[in-house]
Protein backbone atom coordinates (compact mmCIF):
# COMPACT_ATOMS: atom_id res chain seq x y z
CA UNK A 1 0.00 0.00 0.00
CA UNK A 2 1.17 3.45 -1.11
CA UNK A 3 2.27 5.57 1.90
CA UNK A 4 2.23 8.95 1.73
CA UNK A 5 2.52 12.17 4.27
CA UNK A 6 -0.68 14.18 2.82
CA UNK A 7 -3.58 13.45 1.06
CA UNK A 8 -6.87 15.85 -0.23
CA UNK A 9 -9.65 15.07 -1.02
CA UNK A 10 -11.08 16.75 -3.99
CA UNK A 11 -8.71 18.98 -5.98
CA UNK A 12 -10.84 22.65 -6.16
CA UNK A 13 -9.83 25.56 -4.97
CA UNK A 14 -9.89 24.66 -1.38
CA UNK A 15 -7.59 22.22 -1.54
CA UNK A 16 -5.05 22.07 -4.44
CA UNK A 17 -3.33 25.41 -3.40
CA UNK A 18 -2.39 24.11 -0.23
CA UNK A 19 -1.32 20.76 -2.50
CA UNK A 20 0.79 22.67 -4.19
CA UNK A 21 2.57 24.60 -1.10
CA UNK A 22 3.13 21.35 0.76
CA UNK A 23 4.35 19.61 -2.12
CA UNK A 24 6.65 22.70 -2.94
CA UNK A 25 7.87 22.11 1.22
CA UNK A 26 9.14 18.37 -0.17
CA UNK A 27 6.25 16.50 1.29
CA UNK A 28 4.47 13.90 -0.48
CA UNK A 29 1.02 15.26 -1.35
CA UNK A 30 -2.11 13.16 -3.26
CA UNK A 31 -4.68 14.38 -4.29
CA UNK A 32 -8.02 12.56 -5.02
CA UNK A 33 -10.48 14.07 -7.16
CA UNK A 34 -13.13 12.18 -9.08
CA UNK A 35 -13.22 14.99 -11.97
CA UNK A 36 -9.55 13.95 -12.64
CA UNK A 37 -8.41 17.51 -12.62
CA UNK A 38 -7.94 20.49 -10.50
CA UNK A 39 -10.62 23.38 -10.04
CA UNK A 40 -13.50 21.49 -8.35
CA UNK A 41 -16.99 23.06 -9.03
CA UNK A 42 -15.65 26.53 -9.31
CA UNK A 43 -14.53 26.51 -12.98
CA UNK A 44 -16.89 23.09 -13.58
CA UNK A 45 -20.38 24.71 -12.31
CA UNK A 46 -19.59 27.69 -10.32
CA UNK A 47 -17.36 30.94 -10.58
CA UNK A 48 -16.14 30.69 -14.19
CA UNK A 49 -19.17 29.38 -16.30
CA UNK A 50 -21.81 31.47 -14.06
CA UNK A 51 -19.90 34.89 -14.51
CA UNK A 52 -18.71 33.73 -18.49
CA UNK A 53 -22.79 33.66 -19.16
CA UNK A 54 -23.74 36.64 -16.69
CA UNK A 55 -20.84 38.82 -18.63
CA UNK A 56 -22.50 37.66 -22.27
CA UNK A 57 -26.03 38.64 -20.52
CA UNK A 58 -24.78 41.90 -19.55
CA UNK A 59 -23.38 43.07 -22.97
CA UNK A 60 -26.57 42.01 -24.33
CA UNK A 61 -28.58 44.07 -21.77
CA UNK A 62 -26.38 47.25 -22.65
CA UNK A 63 -26.63 46.42 -26.55
CA UNK A 64 -30.51 47.66 -26.14
CA UNK A 65 -29.29 50.83 -24.97
CA UNK A 66 -26.99 51.88 -27.86
CA UNK A 67 -29.27 54.00 -29.59
CA UNK A 68 -29.31 56.47 -26.17
CA UNK A 69 -25.36 57.21 -26.86
CA UNK A 70 -25.64 57.40 -30.74
CA UNK A 71 -24.85 54.39 -31.92
CA UNK A 72 -27.08 51.91 -34.00
CA UNK A 73 -27.27 48.62 -34.78
CA UNK A 74 -28.71 45.34 -33.36
CA UNK A 75 -27.06 42.71 -31.32
CA UNK A 76 -28.19 39.44 -31.84
CA UNK A 77 -29.15 36.63 -29.32
CA UNK A 78 -27.89 33.22 -29.46
CA UNK A 79 -27.86 30.78 -26.51
CA UNK A 80 -25.74 27.84 -28.28
CA UNK A 81 -23.10 30.80 -28.84
CA UNK A 82 -23.33 31.86 -25.86
CA UNK A 83 -22.67 28.00 -23.79
CA UNK A 84 -19.81 27.73 -26.65
CA UNK A 85 -18.06 30.86 -25.61
CA UNK A 86 -18.11 29.34 -22.04
CA UNK A 87 -17.06 26.20 -22.80
CA UNK A 88 -14.13 28.02 -24.32
CA UNK A 89 -13.17 29.69 -21.40
CA UNK A 90 -13.43 26.75 -19.25
CA UNK A 91 -11.09 24.86 -21.60
CA UNK A 92 -8.64 27.03 -21.76
CA UNK A 93 -8.38 27.05 -17.73
CA UNK A 94 -8.75 23.70 -17.54
CA UNK A 95 -5.61 23.36 -19.95
CA UNK A 96 -4.05 26.05 -17.88
CA UNK A 97 -4.46 23.70 -14.47
CA UNK A 98 -2.98 20.63 -16.83
CA UNK A 99 -0.05 22.32 -17.53
CA UNK A 100 0.45 23.39 -13.43
CA UNK A 101 0.18 19.94 -12.38
CA UNK A 102 3.21 19.08 -15.23
CA UNK A 103 4.91 21.20 -14.14
CA UNK A 104 4.56 21.07 -10.56
CA UNK A 105 6.39 19.25 -7.99
CA UNK A 106 7.71 15.71 -8.37
CA UNK A 107 6.03 15.09 -4.97
CA UNK A 108 2.73 16.32 -6.28
CA UNK A 109 -0.20 13.75 -7.49
CA UNK A 110 -3.35 13.90 -8.63
CA UNK A 111 -5.82 10.59 -9.03
CA UNK A 112 -9.10 10.47 -11.02
CA UNK A 113 -10.87 8.69 -8.29
CA UNK A 114 -13.66 8.86 -5.51
CA UNK A 115 -12.29 8.39 -2.46
CA UNK A 116 -13.68 6.90 0.62
CA UNK A 117 -12.03 6.04 4.27
CA UNK A 118 -11.68 3.24 5.82
CA UNK A 119 -10.24 3.88 8.72
CA UNK A 120 -8.65 6.97 10.01
CA UNK A 121 -5.27 7.11 8.00
CA UNK A 122 -6.72 4.74 5.33
CA UNK A 123 -8.47 5.62 1.90
CA UNK A 124 -9.74 3.97 -0.62
CA UNK A 125 -9.90 5.08 -4.09
CA UNK A 126 -12.18 4.02 -6.59
CA UNK A 127 -10.66 4.62 -10.08
CA UNK A 128 -11.41 3.40 -13.49
CA UNK A 129 -8.86 0.91 -13.35
CA UNK A 130 -10.23 -0.57 -10.07
CA UNK A 131 -9.61 0.31 -6.37
CA UNK A 132 -6.35 1.44 -4.68
CA UNK A 133 -6.10 1.85 -1.28
CA UNK A 134 -3.49 4.78 0.01
CA UNK A 135 -2.10 6.11 3.97
CA UNK A 136 -1.39 8.84 4.57
CA UNK A 137 -0.37 10.86 7.60
CA UNK A 138 -3.05 13.77 7.59
CA UNK A 139 -5.84 14.38 5.31
CA UNK A 140 -7.23 17.52 4.19
CA UNK A 141 -11.42 17.30 3.14
CA UNK A 142 -12.50 19.47 0.63
CA UNK A 143 -15.10 17.82 -0.76
CA UNK A 144 -17.64 20.93 -0.18
CA UNK A 145 -19.50 22.57 -2.66
CA UNK A 146 -22.98 21.09 -3.98
CA UNK A 147 -24.44 22.22 -7.32
CA UNK A 148 -27.97 21.44 -8.58
CA UNK A 149 -29.05 22.40 -11.76
CA UNK A 150 -32.16 23.67 -13.02
CA UNK A 151 -33.43 24.72 -16.44
CA UNK A 152 -34.48 27.86 -17.70
CA UNK A 153 -37.39 28.92 -20.11
CA UNK A 154 -35.27 29.05 -23.56
CA UNK A 155 -32.06 27.14 -22.44
C1 LIG B 1 -23.03 29.14 -9.53
C2 LIG B 1 -21.89 29.35 -8.57
C3 LIG B 1 -21.12 30.51 -8.67
C4 LIG B 1 -20.06 30.73 -7.80
N1 LIG B 1 -19.31 31.88 -7.93
C5 LIG B 1 -18.29 32.11 -7.07
C6 LIG B 1 -17.51 33.30 -7.18
O1 LIG B 1 -17.72 34.14 -8.04
N2 LIG B 1 -16.50 33.47 -6.31
C7 LIG B 1 -16.21 32.54 -5.33
O2 LIG B 1 -15.28 32.77 -4.55
N3 LIG B 1 -16.92 31.41 -5.21
C8 LIG B 1 -17.95 31.18 -6.05
N4 LIG B 1 -18.68 30.01 -5.93
C9 LIG B 1 -18.33 29.07 -4.86
C10 LIG B 1 -17.13 28.19 -5.24
O3 LIG B 1 -17.41 27.45 -6.41
C11 LIG B 1 -16.86 27.26 -4.07
O4 LIG B 1 -16.69 28.03 -2.90
C12 LIG B 1 -15.61 26.45 -4.30
O5 LIG B 1 -15.73 25.69 -5.47
C13 LIG B 1 -15.36 25.57 -3.09
O6 LIG B 1 -14.10 24.95 -3.29
P1 LIG B 1 -13.75 23.57 -2.62
O7 LIG B 1 -12.39 23.18 -3.12
O8 LIG B 1 -13.98 23.67 -1.17
O9 LIG B 1 -14.85 22.55 -3.13
P2 LIG B 1 -15.24 22.12 -4.62
O10 LIG B 1 -14.93 23.18 -5.62
O11 LIG B 1 -16.63 21.62 -4.49
O12 LIG B 1 -14.26 20.92 -4.96
C14 LIG B 1 -14.43 19.67 -4.38
C15 LIG B 1 -13.95 18.62 -5.38
O13 LIG B 1 -13.92 17.37 -4.71
C16 LIG B 1 -14.47 16.38 -5.53
N5 LIG B 1 -14.98 15.33 -4.61
C17 LIG B 1 -16.03 15.42 -3.75
N6 LIG B 1 -16.13 14.28 -3.05
C18 LIG B 1 -15.13 13.47 -3.47
C19 LIG B 1 -14.71 12.15 -3.12
N7 LIG B 1 -15.32 11.43 -2.17
N8 LIG B 1 -13.64 11.62 -3.77
C20 LIG B 1 -12.99 12.34 -4.73
N9 LIG B 1 -13.34 13.59 -5.10
C21 LIG B 1 -14.40 14.13 -4.47
C22 LIG B 1 -15.53 17.08 -6.35
O14 LIG B 1 -15.80 16.42 -7.55
C23 LIG B 1 -14.86 18.45 -6.59
O15 LIG B 1 -14.08 18.44 -7.78
C24 LIG B 1 -19.75 29.75 -6.80
C25 LIG B 1 -20.50 28.56 -6.71
C26 LIG B 1 -21.56 28.36 -7.58
C27 LIG B 1 -22.36 27.08 -7.46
Amino acid sequence: MKKIDILTIGAGGGAYPAAFRLAKAGKDVVMIDSKGIMSGNCLAEGCVPSKALREAADIYRISKKVGLFGLGGKVGFNYAKVVEHKDRIQKIRYEQHAKELKEASKHLKLIKGVASFLDEHTIEVETEKGKKRIQSRKYYNRQRCRCSSTTYKGC
